[in-house]
């Protein structure tokens, strides 16, 4: 077992080595811009990136010359929304998303905001859950788009997308999603959800970091969107810049391999999951966050009451590799700061902080798992008997009831 154990997978993940594999030649042999089209190098890397368009798009069931090359969820939110924003700001300037959803998305709305359009920030459950019927509530004759993610990074909480793409079809209002977190994960139709553009990252599913893909709907209706790159007028003109070839081909490889392993990973995971969680909320007065069933079936998000994560993280850092609230929505995490998505369910500032993410993966094991699980359990259940809020709570229970009153 190699140690710290890696268990951040929302974050991202290790690129699996046919991947790998596959990346190489795209370096070393063919290593062609795939706009150049006079010669063989360039012809060789168009093959390859029109195959793993291809691939992708058999994915989601979409058409090829629907999937948009970016480098990653962050760049097809900014396109997906401000392209859409500014293509639509004829017909109206108002746009609908939820309070849990990745910063890529909020500051996008933010920077919206401040350009002119108005912006319903939607609240969710305890759960995470948005509600179908409080999107229906907040379309207006000026909507244009409704912004909801398909699962959450933090909680894993899977949106209840089926039903809010009918609200949006009754509508006719287009539905963005970001679903950074689920290709490879849960299967994804697009013409079933009736998605009109929709992110994706190849580093949470086994591939290489900076790349990604925006779908975007190509008919019934066809989706209008202005570009945020101008340059060469690579993919259609939507995002110029030469193209990342090796990069494009492991995210296809990952791709490929997820819908490959699909059912029996899930399984296997979510078994080690259980686990896990069965482990971690043997701590008197843990809780699991997130909705019980409709989630990721990689994650754990899990509040124990007077040990802070950030401490936790440290006491475990030979140990366990794992998260506080979201590291990987933001570079610029403050200190103290509480997550959004945790804040957003209800959960106090104090008890956000003493909340762990986990995010298990292809290469985690059953051993692994029940290492740190131990050693999470040890370490927090030492921390929280040297918290003095712990003691204190602890003294006032044991004293006489008399001893109480005075
Ligand atoms: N959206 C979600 C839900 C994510 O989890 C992430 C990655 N943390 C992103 C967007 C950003 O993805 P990328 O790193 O590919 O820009």
């Amino acid at each position: 077992m190699k140690l710290p154990v890696y268990m951040d997978n929302h974050s991202t993940t290790q690129v699996d080595p046919q991947v790998v594999d596959a990346m190489i030649p795209f370096f070393t042999q063919h290593f062609g811009n795939a706009a150049s089209r006079q010669h063989r190098f360039g012809w060789i890397a168009e093959a390859a990136v029109e195959n793993a368009r291809k691939l992708i798009a058999r994915e989601i069931n979409a058409d090829a010359k629907e999937i948009i090359f970016t480098s990653g969820a962050t760049e097809s939110n900014n396109l997906a929304l401000k392209g859409i924003a500014e293509a639509y700001s004829m017909k109206g300037k108002h746009l609908i998303t939820a309070n849990t959803e990745h910063r890529s998305v909020l500051d996008v709305c933010s920077a919206l905001e401040r350009s002119g359009f108005r912006i319903t920030c939607l609240t969710v459950d305890e759960f995470g859950m948005v509600s179908p019927q409080s999107v229906r509530e907040a379309i207006t004759d000026e909507t244009i788009l409704v912004s909801v993610m398909m699962a959450n990074n933090e909680i894993g909480t899977i949106a209840p997308l089926v039903e809010i793409g009918k609200v949006c079809l009754e509508r006719g209002i287009l539905l963005h999603t970001d679903a950074a977190q689920c290709i490879g994960k849960i299967p994804i139709d697009v013409r079933l959800l009736n998605i009109h553009s929709m992110s994706l990252s190849a580093h949470k599913v086994y591939g290489p970091k900076g790349i990604g893909a925006l779908y975007v709907r190509s008919k019934n209706p066809r989706v209008k969107i202005i570009q945020q790159m101008d340059g060469g007028g690579h993919e259609h003109g939507l995002r110029s810049g030469t193209l990342n070839v090796p990069a494009i081909v492991g995210f296809a490889e990952a791709v490929r391999l997820a819908s490959e392993h699909y059912g029996v990973e899930s399984a296997r995971i979510a078994a080690l999951r259980d686990r896990l969680e069965e482990i971690l909320l043997s701590i008197e007065g843990a809780r699991r966050n997130g909705h019980p069933a409709k989630r990721l079936y990689n994650n754990v998000n899990i509040t124990i009451p007077y040990v802070h994560a950030a401490d936790l993280m440290t006491a475990l850092k030979d140990d366990a590799a794992f998260s506080s609230g979201s590291a990987c929505s933001s570079a610029d995490l403050e200190e103290n700061k509480v997550s959004h998505v945790l804040s957003a369910i209800g959960l106090e500032d104090e008890l956000a902080r003493c909340t762990i993410r986990i995010g298990l993966g292809r290469f985690n094991t059953e051993e692994e798992v029940e290492y740190a699980g131990k050693k999470i359990v040890t370490a927090a259940l030492r921390l929280r008997d040297v918290s003095p809020q712990y003691q204190l709570m602890t003294k006032k229970k044991s004293l006489p009831v008399t001893a109480l009153t005075h």
